[in-house]
């Protein structure tokens, strides 16, 4: 089976924000309350349609900060055409650690993929986060803004936060 568009999307952000609860609900709609957490570095395929083409998106889903120490897993950022920085919306020193992986995307992409910044959880909290958006743009620092509030466990904005960037890329190509 061939495609119209393959592209590779990579998960980053500090351990234990959700970055593979997102992926496996997003791929077999499922959520795992006790997920053991991830190894290694791994990727899955979602095939989608957009606008009449095929569209094949190649996820892959890393281990957290530990894998930085592992010069051979910093391959996972070859040819990344979309980054999605999770953070954990309970837990507000994930939000500044966002900073830390756009200049990983920087310093280790050589393509400049497109950025989305998922804050993940949102079934946890009942109130606006003050001025989150604010927030990430400083964070941002220019770029273009893309954020959606999202939760592995209630599936809140999973599949717009991988179709939308998909769409947009597709546009772009
Ligand atoms: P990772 O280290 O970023 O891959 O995070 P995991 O996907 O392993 O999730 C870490 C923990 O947070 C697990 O216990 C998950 O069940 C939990 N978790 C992940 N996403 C959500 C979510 O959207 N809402 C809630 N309430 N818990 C979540
Ligand atoms: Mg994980």
């Amino acid at each position: 089976m061939s495609f119209d568009f393959n592209f590779k999307v990579v998960l980053i952000g500090s351990p234990r924000v959700g970055k593979t609860s997102l992926i496996i609900k997003y791929i077999d709609g499922i959520y795992e309350a006790f997920r053991p957490t991830t190894v290694g570095v791994d990727f899955k395929y979602k095939d989608l349609k957009i606008d009449n083409k095929k569209v094949r998106l190649e996820i892959w889903d890393t281990a957290g900060e530990e894998q930085y120490r592992n010069p051979l897993t910093s391959s996972i950022y070859k040819n990344t055409d979309i980054a999605i920085i999770v953070f954990d919306l309970t837990v507000e020193g994930t939000l500044k650690e966002v900073d830390y992986y756009i200049k990983e995307i920087e310093n280790k992409c050589r393509t400049e993929p497109l950025i989305v910044i998922a804050g993940n959880k949102c079934d946890l909290i009942e109130d606006q986060i003050e001025n989150i958006e604010e927030k990430i743009k400083e964070i941002l620092k220019g770029k273009e803004l893309r954020f959606f509030k999202t939760s592995a466990k209630d599936g809140t904005n999973v599949n717009e936060l991988f179709y939308g960037i998909a769409k947009e890329l597709k546009e772009k190509n």
